[in-house]
């Protein structure tokens, strides 16, 4: 996913147009099922280069009540700046610049826009996948799947409630139990 910046990275106010499809690989538990579509713009703002713009690519996720494969939209904001470094940049100092100014550092006339966009799309994966809203998810007692067939496991939980008074009685009929 590199972008050769070399026309606007010497040119305050100079600015470009990004636009990709490119194959990212695994996202954690999201599997891309074709490639990720970026559409940016990078503006020379002196001090940085900006890049500002959407990733967007199609997954398919686990639900997590059911385990059942779910397709999804991953959309990302993608807010980046990139700083030139004077010489190519150690992984610390890459760190550093990122964690202390929240600046990329590159070097030369190209960057490479993988790794904000793979850190933006895994961002972008919701906690808590779903079928659908309403999925019933799978019963932890028996394993049945909630959403195909009711269990036997629901129509024996037994209300709280109920349960205490039945330990009420339970006691009282002991004495006649003898
Ligand atoms: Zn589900
Ligand atoms: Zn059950």
């Amino acid at each position: 996913m590199k972008v050769n910046i070399g026309r606007i990275k010497g040119e305050p106010g100079a600015r470009m147009s990004v636009q990709r499809r490119e194959d990212v690989g695994p996202l954690g538990e999201a599997n891309p099922t074709g490639p990720v579509e970026i559409r940016a713009d990078l503006v020379n703002t002196g001090p940085t280069l900006a890049l500002s713009g959407t990733a967007k690519v199609p997954v398919t996720l686990r639900c997590a009540r059911c385990l059942d494969e779910l397709s999804l939209c991953l959309e990302a904001q993608l807010e980046d700046q990139y700083r030139e470094a004077p010489g190519p940049p150690e992984e610390e100092e890459l760190r550093r610049a990122l964690e202390e100014e929240g600046v990329i550092l590159y070097h030369g006339d190209e960057i490479d826009l993988r790794g904000p966009v793979r850190e933006s799309l895994l961002l972008a994966i919701p906690m808590q996948p779903l079928c659908r809203p309403e999925c019933r998810g799978i019963c932890p007692a028996c394993g049945t799947d909630l959403n195909r067939q009711p269990c036997e496991c629901a129509a024996e939980a037994v209300d709280p409630r109920f349960e205490a008074l039945r330990q009420l009685n339970v006691k009282n009929e002991r004495p006649e139990e003898r």
